[in-house]
């Protein structure tokens, strides 16, 4: 449970003053969260600095500054568009003008009283040898001097929510920080000049620099060691409970490896048989396997997942593996179906959709261990499910990272290896920060045969021709995908994109046009796809939702719009949904003219490699790992305050310490152990935690 000494920040944030429940919808929104904690982790992105109230005669720059004036007359707008003149004096008689365009008249006469003294703040400027402000940022009488502080902080904002409300709100949250016991050795703390967290938190939020805001200044630092910390704590605590359970130390008999390597109409690629190998010497030992296998699409994996299945069905056991969808377990199936038939193996499929007595035959068959592979979504590890011996499990994370949360997925009666399939090929340097100690194979080499992708550069002019041109494509029975770019800050944007292009080539080609967006059910989705997929539509249309989809081997023109707005990493993603048939494919990649030099780079590496891991290194090369990583289309969960371009020591230091803490003190049971566990709970690592209590 988590310790009471955090209650009073993981409350909503509606119980602050100030908060409805309309306001609540927004701060949830800018937020991502409802508590207060989210709310204190939003952290300022910079600092104004408005200074002491300065009498008028001593502003003599243009700038931010902060004055009181008395307000001596008001000359309305002339006519609309003009601007509506406010005059003011200063102590000694200075005079200033306060300018408004299209402001309500009767609040500009509430706010400026004739003869009363207003405090303003904003930007100063000389105008004509006058000094005068635009719309100040602030206007308040005298006994309001508080709300205009010195240095204010900036925030991302969302719209509808005012700064004012959000400051407020800040200053609400701030009162309810509790005083944390230390979980970062004293040494250290002196070492760094690092406040306690609860301090911390408060100077993150009264910076009083610009430079204050940065990711490297001493509060951000420690605040992101913080949450590294918890990260690779975490990640360390998973590891150990998981590897703590004797693994299985199978036999490795040759016998059904040799009657897959017979039933493949292909050679293994060097790579296949290295990671194979890899594999065999895990499940060799009585040590649990955890490895990560990362692969391009396309690179074979799943041969790679079949053979380490028959390494536990030779010995008895049973074998698992888990796709992120419906439709991507019905495919491993169908894939996997001819050769367990060829091998002599009993393969069974489940999924939420089975329901009744197809799933009671089917839970029954995994019972009594006939069903010797269980191919499934999330559903194979519900606890309704019962595995007589299951062996080993097998995870197919596609483009998702959630590894160690689903760690504990695969704690049903024996202590299964692992083996986690990802297609998004990781830098080197990024593996650690993600993945912590897990080991890593990687299939670098593709299967031989494969017709290059031919990747062409057009500018979005050019897009009535290219619809045109697709009709050849059409004719000769190719299909095509027609992606539009995710808009980070407006779906509805995104989805208005999509609908115009629907629209667009619906004119062209008719009802051979289908849609596939983000705001559909994942039911009505898979439908679009499965259309697609059979051949009723020839072209289809979608946002990035497309990423973790369907294998179409017809399917050999990808195009996408706006190629310039996505990272290499997800257009190399797009690009592998075509090539996968006998037939010559190629990828358009359209761009709105003119390119930067920096875009040109991009995208021409796109052009000159199809190599998942050359293309991820360069990119994190080119944008760095906040942009490779940091955004929601990565899939990995959010960091707030770690920077992932800045902070790699950081990481580094925080998983040595990590694992040296976890070596000291595998139970967290010493007081330095109570306050780490604290700081899980602070960073939400509450899985963590539990993994403590068992095993
Ligand atoms: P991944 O799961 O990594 O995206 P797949 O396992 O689906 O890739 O393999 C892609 C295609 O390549 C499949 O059609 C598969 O049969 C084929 N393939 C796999 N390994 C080889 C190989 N060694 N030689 C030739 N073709 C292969
Ligand atoms: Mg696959």
């Amino acid at each position: 449970m988590r310790p009471l000494i955090l209650d009073s920040i993981f409350r909503s944030l509606r119980t602050l003053d100030g908060v409805g429940p309309k306001s609540a919808t927004l701060f949830e929104k800018l937020l991502g969260g409802e508590k207060i904690i989210d709310l204190l982790r939003h952290k300022p992105v910079d600092c104004i600095h408005r200074g002491d109230i300065k009498p008028l005669s001593e502003i003599n720059k243009e700038g931010i500054a902060t004055t009181q004036v008395t307000i001596t007359s008001h000359s309305p707008a002339k006519r609309r568009g003009a601007p509506y003149r406010i005059s003011a004096k200063g102590d000694d008689g200075q005079v200033m003008d306060i300018v408004y365009f299209n402001a309500p008249g009767q609040w500009l006469k509430d706010t400026y009283p004739t003869d009363k003294e207003i405090i303003i703040s904003g930007k100063i400027e000389f105008y004509n040898d006058k000094i005068q402000i635009l719309h100040p940022d602030y206007a308040v009488p005298p006994e309001k001097k508080n709300e205009i502080k010195a240095f204010e902080p900036i925030y991302p904002m969302t719209g509808g929510l005012s700064p004012k409300l959000l400051h407020k709100a800040i200053i609400g949250g701030i009162k309810h920080l509790p005083t944390l016991p230390e979980w970062i050795d004293d040494s250290m703390i002196k070492k760094h000049g690092w406040l306690g967290w609860s301090e911390c938190m408060r100077a993150l939020h009264n910076p009083q620099s610009s430079k204050e805001t940065l990711s490297d200044s001493v509060t951000r630092t420690r605040l992101a060691y913080d949450e590294a910390l918890a990260r690779q704590l975490a990640m360390q605590l998973v590891r150990l409970t998981f590897k703590k359970k004797k693994g299985i130390s199978f036999n490795n008999a040759p016998d059904l490896r040799q009657k897959l390597l017979d039933a493949l109409p292909f050679d293994l690629t060097g790579a296949q048989s290295r990671t194979l190998s890899e594999i065999d010497d895990d499940m060799g030992t009585p040590t649990r396997m955890l490895r990560l296998l990362q692969g391009d699409v396309g690179s074979g994996k799943t041969v790679v997942a079949l053979g380490t299945m028959l390494n536990c069905i030779n010995d008895g056991f049973q074998s698992a593996m888990m796709a992120p969808t419906e439709i991507l377990a019905r495919q491993h199936a169908e894939t996997l179906q001819p050769l367990c038939d060829a091998i002599g193996v009993t393969m069974i499929t489940l999924t939420g959709r089975d329901k009744g007595k197809d799933r009671t035959a089917i839970l029954e068959k995994i019972e009594n261990g006939e069903a010797q592979i269980v191919i499934g979504t999330h559903a194979i590890f519900q606890d309704t499910v019962n595995f007589k011996n299951l062996g080993c499990v097998v995870i197919d994370e596609q483009h998702r990272f959630g590894v160690h949360q689903r760690l504990s997925l695969s704690d049903k009666g024996v202590a299964p290896d692992v083996l986690v399939m990802t297609a998004t090929p990781i830098p080197r340097t990024l593996t650690l920060s993600l993945f912590g100690d897990m080991d890593v194979s990687r299939l670098d080499e593709k299967p031989p045969g494969r017709k290059p992708i031919e990747t062409v550069l057009i500018s979005t002019d050019r897009i009535a021709d290219i619809a045109q041109g697709l009709k050849r494509k059409i004719a000769e029975g190719e299909r095509i995908y027609w992606v539009c770019p995710l808009v980070e800050e407006s779906e509805k944007i995104e989805l208005a994109n999509a609908e115009d292009r629907h629209t667009l080539l619906s004119q062209i080609y008719g009802d051979r046009v289908g849609l596939v967006h983000g705001r559909m059910k994942p039911l009505e989705k898979d439908q679009v796809m499965q259309k697609f997929a059979r051949g009723d539509l020839d072209i289809l249309v979608a946002t990035t939702v497309i990423e973790v989809g369907v294998n179409v081997p017809e399917a050999t023109v990808m195009i996408i719009e706006h190629a310039e707005r996505f990272g290499l990493a997800q257009l190399h993603q797009l690009r592998g949904r075509v090539g996968r048939g006998s037939d010559k494919s190629s990828c358009i990649l359209m761009y709105n003219a003119p390119l930067s030099e920096a875009g040109k780079e991009r995208l021409s590496i796109m052009k000159k490699s199809e190599d998942g891991f050359v293309i991820a290194e360069k990119d994190l090369e080119l944008r760095g790992a906040g942009e490779v990583l940091g955004t929601k289309q990565s899939g990995l969960p959010a960091m707030h305050f770690v920077d992932l371009d800045n902070h790699r020591d950081l990481m580094q230091m925080a998983h040595q310490d990590a694992r040296l803490l976890t070596e000291k003190d595998p139970t967290l049971s010493t007081r330095r152990g109570d306050a780490l566990k604290t700081l899980l709970y602070l960073f939400e690592q509450d899985e963590a935690v539990k993994t403590l209590g068992s095993g």
